[in-house]
């Protein structure tokens, strides 16, 4: 029988152990599910909305969660940021945001080398905590299987506190000023939210005078999303939906395939084409119009809205060009997809001191390009995917707060990629919020 691995897998680690490998896989194949089938079928169906122009996407969380970074403090303030994003974008713009987390999940990376060398010693690169240690040790860099197991627990631990916070009064539209509160004084963007924040008060105010207290004043939609690179994580948690007798991969709401892993033959489009989870495919520079066509064909053979994101990573200086063949042949193709920006990862270098960064200006290019590729050719720019965190780092120059690159060693916590930080996702916000009102 041919298995996964055969079609070619792409970025896969080299597991030392069979053995240590099937007992993790078996039992990831007995715990029970991350999410439920029809939440999945709940987040199609608000993708279908952005698909139509109807509503807005906001992705985000980090690069690469690690199981140290599974903290209530850490959880609160990504969830924290997002909820002011999405408030921000909502209240600004007038639009419903679909809210989804790059979060409980996402602890695998692909690397663009397989080995990573640190003053003479060549060792295996760090492929997420779902894989090895990220210390630059020959013992920690071995892939260990049993982490597949801790990416479970690790996750559910984190949507558990999610669903917590969602549903449980955090969320509710009158804590917009708490979410903000250790953040106003110190620096516009704050003070900028807080006006906003005094104007929801005023609505909801008058609301309730009026007798409308809606549910959704109360708690909000969360979903959870990761890049499904690891096969044998995501096909152990692929199970049979009781209820429509479909297949879903339940360890998270929404999946998608990275750049390195969208080969159209490949191992990661045959286990994502059988699965029915709303699902995303990172297209970078070297899209053409044909693969992306091909991807979809292949991927969302019904044409069904909801089910396809398109994740476009171009790079500020090439979304201009390269974006409106791709967007004018998929859609004169009559594929229903939404179209999705990251600004990240076409826009990363190295600053002298050696660490990765992004500059805040490049990302709001990258996005300024995508909207207005979209509204040259009456399509909807359907939202963005963005690398961030809730805390102070210091990883992305730029911004409000001109963060510097001899400032970068201050705080730089990314295993990974470099995260926009609380000040630059909030000034993101609100730089998106004015594009989406033209
Ligand atoms: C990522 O999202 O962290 C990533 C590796 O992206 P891409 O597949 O677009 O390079
Ligand atoms: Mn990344």
């Amino acid at each position: 029988m041919q298995t996964l691995r055969d079609l070619g897998a792409a970025q896969q680690p080299q597991w030392p152990n069979q053995a240590a490998l099937d007992a993790a896989v078996g039992k990831l194949r007995s715990v029970p599910p991350l999410v439920f089938a029809g939440e999945c079928d709940d987040l199609k169906s608000k993708l279908a909305a952005v698909t139509r122009g109807e509503a807005f996407l906001l992705q985000g969380g980090d690069c690469a969660e690690t199981f140290d970074g599974v903290t209530a403090d850490n959880v609160r303030n990504k969830l924290r940021v997002l909820l002011q994003m999405a408030v921000v974008l909502t209240y600004a713009a007038s639009v419903p945001v679909v809210k989804l987390g790059r979060l409980a999940g996402q602890y695998a990376k692909p690397r663009s080398s397989d080995t990573e060398t640190r003053e003479g010693l060549t060792l295996p690169a760090y492929r997420g905590d779902a894989v090895n240690g990220f210390e630059f040790t020959a013992e920690s860099r071995v892939p260990d299987p049993q982490r597949l197991v801790e990416v479970y627990h690790a996750s559910a631990s984190t949507l558990n506190l999610v669903r917590a916070f969602v549903t449980g009064g955090y969320a509710d539209l009158r804590q917009v000023h708490t979410w903000n509160t250790d953040f106003v004084k110190s620096s516009p963007v704050g003070r900028r939210y807080e006006q906003l924040a005094d104007e929801i008060d005023r609505a909801l105010t008058f609301m309730k005078a009026i007798g409308a207290d809606p549910d959704e004043f109360h708690r909000v939609d969360f979903h959870s999303s990761h890049e499904a690179l690891i096969l044998e994580y995501e096909h152990a948690l692929t199970r049979v939906d009781s209820r429509t007798q479909q297949p879903y991969d339940v360890s998270s709401h929404f999946v998608w395939i990275g750049e390195r892993t969208r080969q159209l033959d490949g191992a990661h489009v045959e286990l994502l084409s059988h699965i029915k989870n709303p699902i995303g495919v990172k297209l970078g520079p070297t899209t053409t119009p044909d693969d992306a066509i091909a991807l979809a064909n292949k991927l969302n053979p019904e044409n069904e809205p909801g089910r396809l994101t398109f994740i476009t990573r171009m790079g500020a200086g090439k979304i201009r060009d390269l974006l409106p063949n791709l967007v004018e042949k998929v859609t004169a193709a009559g594929i229903q997809v939404a179209w999705v920006c990251d600004p990240m990862h076409g826009n990363t270098w190295e600053a002298s001191s050696g660490y990765k960064t992004r500059s805040f200006e490049d990302v709001i290019h990258e996005v300024q390009g995508f909207f207005d590729v979209h509204h040259a050719l009456g399509t909807w720019p359907g939202g963005v995917h963005v690398e961030l965190t809730g805390d102070d780092v210091t990883e992305c120059v730029g911004g409000g707060e001109a963060l510097a690159e001899i400032d970068l060693g201050n705080r730089y916590e990314s295993v990974c990629d470099p995260r926009l930080n609380r000040v630059q996702s909030l000034e993101l916000s609100f730089l998106v919020a004015e594009m989406l009102r033209k």
